[in-house]
């Protein structure tokens, strides 16, 4: 799942993967170089971030998956 943070330093947006991220790879900023990964007393908040927001686009497509039936049934 790819991700944009702006840079804390410049606020460029960062573009990352956050998996690659919660795995424990860091990125760093295109602009100034500035290094960030994720410290691991946060990572259990951000891994729960994660698992909502693939539940959220999982409702999402039950949504749209419901509509396009109705608009087939006609
Ligand atoms: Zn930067």
């Amino acid at each position: 799942m790819k991700s944009q943070l702006p840079c804390p330093d410049c606020q460029t947006s960062i573009s990352f993967d956050l998996n690659m991220l919660l795995s424990g790879t860091s990125f760093s900023c295109p602009c100034c170089n500035l290094r960030f990964n994720l410290a691991p007393c946060s990572k259990p908040q951000l891994t729960k971030a994660v698992e909502g927001f693939a539940e959220l686009q999982h409702l999402n497509q039950q949504a749209n998956a419901a509509a396009s039936n109705q608009a087939m049934g006609g």
